[in-house]
């Protein structure tokens, strides 16, 4: 019995081992051309942002460490030039998980004050159980943070990053390339699914409409948008998503209003009935969409 209970987890461990290696193998990291400098990254997690520079590279986001040399092989097909400044839109590990392996003499990490406080919290478990060295703790953290927001200049370029008040997270920062007209919004806005809205970590319902308010004042229809997840985006189909936002918003504070119950709204199907299908089969499937924006709006943390 001895035998096989040891037999039995090392079998499994391979298993799983081997079910990583072929999720590994199978993410390919395509690269979409938005504007003469500025490209969108896919493979698993959020979508990075590449901008080649005249003296530098300038990256937005890094998916998961496990990924980390495919990225870079996909960025050494666009520039040589030393990747300057590696920034994170907020603290999730789709986005900033590559961090430590980015993190090098030649690159600077930048975030909102609150990314670096919330992957500190979060790493320092791991540290603890001594799941990652100091070295790697420390090459996670961003190096330079802000509070409202930020300015990088290259040649002609203006890279202007802002923070946005409790929206997805409380440290979401969107990137505007202002001579290249592209923003990344992190993961403000989704396309093609309904929001993940992290209440845990600070995001709310009505931050997250302010943030896209914001986006739009900026831009224009010309305006190339890099989501947090899905294709690449315009003004109009912002706009389109952030009317849906509202009317859903308008829906459950009437339901509150009128005294219903969070079971109630949560499996209300009426609700979100029209959006659901072009919205709701991602990662938020509509009862979960009901549930965020009734305890975000009753000012409910739990998430
Ligand atoms: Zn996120």
């Amino acid at each position: 019995m001895r035998k096989i209970s040891f037999i039995l987890p090392v079998i499994l461990c391979q298993l799983g081992f081997l079910a990583i290696n072929a999720q590994e193998q199978a993410v390919n990291i395509s690269v979409d051309t938005l504007s003469k400098q500025v490209y969108m990254l896919t493979g698993q997690g959020g979508n990075i942002g590449i901008y080649v520079g005249e003296d530098y590279v300038f990256m937005i986001d890094d998916q998961f460490d496990r990924l980390s040399d495919k990225i870079k092989a996909s960025i050494a097909t666009l520039s040589d030039k030393p990747i300057a400044f590696l920034f994170n839109t907020h603290m999730h590990g789709d986005h900033s998980g590559g961090n430590a392996k980015f993190n090098s003499s030649e690159t600077v990490l930048v975030a909102h004050d609150n990314v670096r406080g919330r992957i500190g919290a979060n790493q320092k478990t791991k540290l603890e159980a001594k799941e990652i060295s100091k070295e790697e703790y420390d090459k996670m953290l961003p190096e330079v943070t802000f509070s409202n927001d930020i300015t990088f200049f290259d040649g002609e370029e203006r890279i202007m990053a802002f923070h946005v008040h409790n929206a997805h997270t409380d440290g979401d920062a969107m990137v505007y390339f202002a001579d290249n007209n592209v923003l990344h919004m992190g993961d403000t806005y989704f396309v093609g699914r309904y929001p993940f809205i992290d209440l845990a970590s600070g995001g709310s319902v009505n931050g997250l409409i302010e943030a896209q308010k914001k986006a739009l004042l900026l831009i224009n229809e010309d305006t190339k948008i890099i989501p947090g997840h899905g294709t690449p985006s315009t003004r109009s189909e912002l706009e389109a998503y952030l009317t849906i936002l509202e009317d859903i918003k308008g829906r459950v504070q009437t339901q509150i209003d009128a005294g219903k119950t969070l079971e109630e709204v949560k499996t209300d199907k009426v609700l979100t009935a029209e959006y659901d299908e072009s919205f709701g089969s991602g990662f938020i499937n509509p009862e979960r969409l009901r549930e965020t924006f009734y305890n975000s709006l009753k000012g409910i943390q739990a998430n």
